[in-house]
Formats: structure tokens, C-alpha cells, sequence
């Protein structure tokens, strides 16, 4: 039994309306108590919304970004304190759709995380190599550098991070068990410092209910953050069902 709770996160992305908050009781209902923890990290506009269909469940709430700088002359821009306050326990910094989508580097990365923790947030730091670094054999060190640049200080118990593959985020092809497993093992025994053991690591990219159990079955995946698969309650609930 690993020391580390599984944990799935939904990433809904720039999806969502007000109307889509039966959603909530729709996913809930379908959930069964499995020890796994459950984050759902919608667009911004219905962070408030959910806090309040949340509440008194074992769903926790989640934000897809934050500023790296308190409260301020930032337009546009949202804190991670404000996050803080709609009661999300989680932030997803470094997504490579903000890396590639907005030109978002590690040091950006890495002051967004600090601005999360600074407010008391975990930062699910994203990490993942483009399919040219695969094909050329430096999948590994293209990602322990992005780790090393991305990792605000931490305890391995304050931080989570998501192995995202970019070739496998939206194109319905996941990384093979195998191959995600020998990513972790490395992130893993990156982590500086002590506390490697307790540092959960997500896997993301293409997670539906179909191979959510052969990438759980992984002694170093500890959980998945689920993008497309995430929009329909039911079959979220099926894949976080089967994730233990
Ligand atoms: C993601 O949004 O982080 C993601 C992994 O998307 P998908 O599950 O759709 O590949």
C-alpha cells in the first residue's frame, strides 16, 4: 500500500457555463468512496459557483492558474490569495497550454507555485516533454530540467506535480504505462531534498476510464490529471471509481 493517496484532478479548461452546475450533483451522485482525492478545477467565472456545490463533499476545488503576484495594478490577472478566498486547495501552474499558448517559462512557473504556496495552495506543477524530445531520445532530461526550473522551494508534502507528455494532452494517445512509469521513477528521484516518498506525481495526457487502472497500477503514479474525460460527470466519476 503506498504512503502517497491517490489523487485525480479535472481540468475543464476553457469550458463551462453558469448552466452546467448540475454538473456537480450529477458527478456526486455517481461517485463511490474509493480513498481517492477528488479535485475539480473549472474556469475561473465558476469557481464561486462550485464552491458552494461542493461544500460538505469530498470534492475539493481547484483554479487552472494564478498570478505570481499578490493583489495589485495586474489586469486581467487573478491571485492566488483570491483563489484562496473561493475556497479552491488547489492551483494548476505551468500547463503546457500556457507554456506554448501564452510563452509561459520555468521561472514564471516556478514564482506561481511560490505565489501558491505562499497563500496556502498546493501548485500542481505541470512538466512534459514535446514529441521532438521523445523522437530524439531526451524526453528525461528535457524534463528533470523543467522540473528544476519550475520548483519554487518546497516540501515534497506542500507540492504536487503532473507529468504531462504534450504529445498526449487532447490527442487521445497516452503515454503506455511503461513509459509513464519510467518518467515518474525519474522525477521522483529528482526531487531534491528529503521527502521523495511523499511527493505525489500525476500522470496527464488522454486518462479516461479505460486505461485510468493499468496507469494507477504504477508504484510511481499517484494519480492522473484529466483534461477532456473530465467533462462529463459520469464518466469522470467511472474513472476516478476505478482509480483504487
Ligand atoms: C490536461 O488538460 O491536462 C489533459 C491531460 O488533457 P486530456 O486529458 O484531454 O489529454
Amino acid at each position: 500500500m503506498s504512503i502517497r493517496r491517490p489523487l485525480i484532478a479535472g481540468n475543464w479548461k476553457m469550458n463551462g457555463r453558469v448552466a452546467d452546475g448540475a454538473w456537480a450533483q450529477r458527478f456526486r451522485d455517481s461517485l463511490t468512496a474509493n480513498g481517492t482525492d477528488i479535485l475539480v478545477c473549472p474556469p475561473a467565472t465558476l469557481l464561486h459557483l462550485f464552491q458552494g456545490l461542493f461544500a460538505g463533499s469530498p470534492v475539493a476545488l481547484g483554479a487552472q492558474d494564478c498570478s505570481p503576484e499578490p493583489d495589485g495594478a495586474y489586469t486581467g490577472d487573478v491571485s492566488a490569495g483570491m483563489l484562496k478566498d473561493l475556497g479552491c486547495s488547489h492551483v494548476i501552474v505551468g500547463h503546457s497550454e500556457r507554456r506554448d499558448g501564452h510563452g509561459e517559462g520555468d521561472d514564471l512557473v516556478r514564482r506561481k507555485a511560490g505565489a501558491a504556496l505562499r497563500e496556502g495552495l498546493t501548485p500542481i506543477i505541470c512538466i512534459g516533454e514535446q514529441l521532438k524530445d521523445r523522437e530524439a531520445g531526451i524526453a528525461i532530461e528535457t524534463v528533470l530540467a523543467q522540473l528544476a526550473g519550475s520548483l519554487p522551494e518546497a516540501s515534497a508534502d506542500d507540492v504536487v506535480i503532473a507529468y504531462e507528455p504534450v504529445w498526449a494532452i487532447g490527442t487521445g494517445r497516452s503515454a503506455g504505462p511503461d513509459e509513464a512509469q519510467e518518467m515518474h521513477a525519474a522525477i521522483r528521484a529528482a526531487w531534491p531534498g528529503d521527502g521523495a516518498g511523499r511527493l505525489r506525481i500525476l500522470y496527464g495526457g488522454s486518462v479516461k476510464p479505460e486505461n485510468v487502472a493499468a496507469l494507477m497500477a504504477c508504484p510511481d503514479i499517484d494519480g492522473a490529471l484529466v483534461g477532456g474525460a473530465s467533462l462529463d460527470p459520469h464518466v469522470f466519476a467511472r474513472l476516478v471509481n476505478l482509480s483504487s
